[in-house]
């Protein structure tokens, strides 16, 4: 399979006054195939959003590097890194702040392809949106109206739509259907993979759950605190994961078909997330892991590929 983006050793922190550093994302590596869907989980403030947008350039880098089409971003030319922001775009969980109140669907829409296609006239403009309207289940009655006429499920159409006016190759979507209704959640994430078929997208998908990014991930990595603690195919993660924190993660998803026996005996973390400021010396996971060895707080697990295609930062597979 072909590498879209590399990301190697990536490390991004933030000073937040007083001497004080938070190392939101802490020395990651992996990788993202062209054409498919790479789950990304974890609590909230574990650095996912982070990585997303140090991968598309809205954060620089602290240190490490992100190649995209197997070049450093910083060594692309200002030809090249403009071509590169335009293949990568962004959908977040709350559609409605990132659309402009005052501007119709029409307008909102349009400024992304005007950026895109500047030789367009108006009327080909127009088409263009009608187009991209049809294509994420709105039609051409949306276009002159404002964003809060919609539900949020639609709003959520009207992000992805302009999104695809600029006909990117590569979406990160920031938790895109946490704040949706269960309902509307399937019919986003159906579009979603509708939409990857016919233009051949990559998408890096952002949730705070598992059990979100089950159906749409070919492959799936689990992060802790500013870590990275597993990736894997998705089905092979499900079956047997090996990070203590995902075995708990997973544990907690309940199993739909009451016929289905549990396997999995819940397992509950001990303690609070502790402060990304000062985090636990050695493995970070070790204040709630149910596993922890006195190794665990003396040194840092390595992120290693333990067996094809998985990876784990576990002193246990060692
Ligand atoms: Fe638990 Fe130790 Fe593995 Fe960390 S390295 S997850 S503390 S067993
Ligand atoms: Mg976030």
């Amino acid at each position: 399979k072909e590498k879209l983006i590399e990301v190697k050793n990536l490390k991004k922190y933030f000073s937040i006054g007083k001497g004080k550093v938070l190392k939101a994302v802490d020395d990651v590596s992996f990788d993202i195939y062209k054409g498919e869907t790479l789950g990304l989980v974890g609590e909230s403030g574990c650095g996912k959003s982070t990585i997303g947008r140090t991968i598309i350039q809205l954060y620089n880098a602290t240190s490490g590097q992100v190649n995209y089409d197997g070049k450093d971003s910083r060594e692309k030319s200002a030809v090249e890194l403009k071509k590169m922001k335009r293949n990568m775009q962004m959908i977040f969980q709350d559609p409605y702040s990132s659309l402009n109140p005052r501007m119709t669907v029409l307008e909102i829409i349009s400024e992304g392809i005007g950026n895109h296609e500047a030789h367009l006239n108006t009327k080909e403009k127009e088409a263009k949106v009608y187009h991209l309207l049809e294509s994420v289940g709105l039609n051409k009655s949306h276009a002159q109206r404002y964003p809060h006429e919609f539900s949020g499920g639609q709003r959520q159409r009207i992000g992805i739509a302009r999104a695809l006016a600029v006909e990117p190759e590569f979406i990160i979507a920031d938790e895109p259907i946490a704040a949706l209704d269960v309902s509307i959640q399937a019919q986003i994430v159906n579009l979603m993979q509708e939409l990857q078929q016919k233009k051949e997208l990559t998408y890096l998908f952002i949730a705070h759950d598992l059990s979100m990014v089950k159906h749409i991930s070919d492959r799936i990595a689990v992060m802790y605190l500013g870590a990275m603690v597993e990736l894997s195919d998705s089905e092979n993660l499900y079956d047997h994961p090996l990070h203590p924190y995902t075995q708990a993660l997973l544990s907690a998803i309940p199993i739909p078909d009451p016929k289905i026996e549990r396997t999995r005996e819940r397992i509950i973390l001990e303690g609070d997330l502790p402060n990304p400021v000062d985090p636990p010396s050695g493995c970070r996971f070790r204040t709630r892991c149910p596993k922890a060895m006195q190794m665990c707080s003396e040194s840092v697990p390595i992120w290693e590929e333990v067996s094809s295609n998985h990876f784990v930062a576990c002193h246990l597979y060692h």
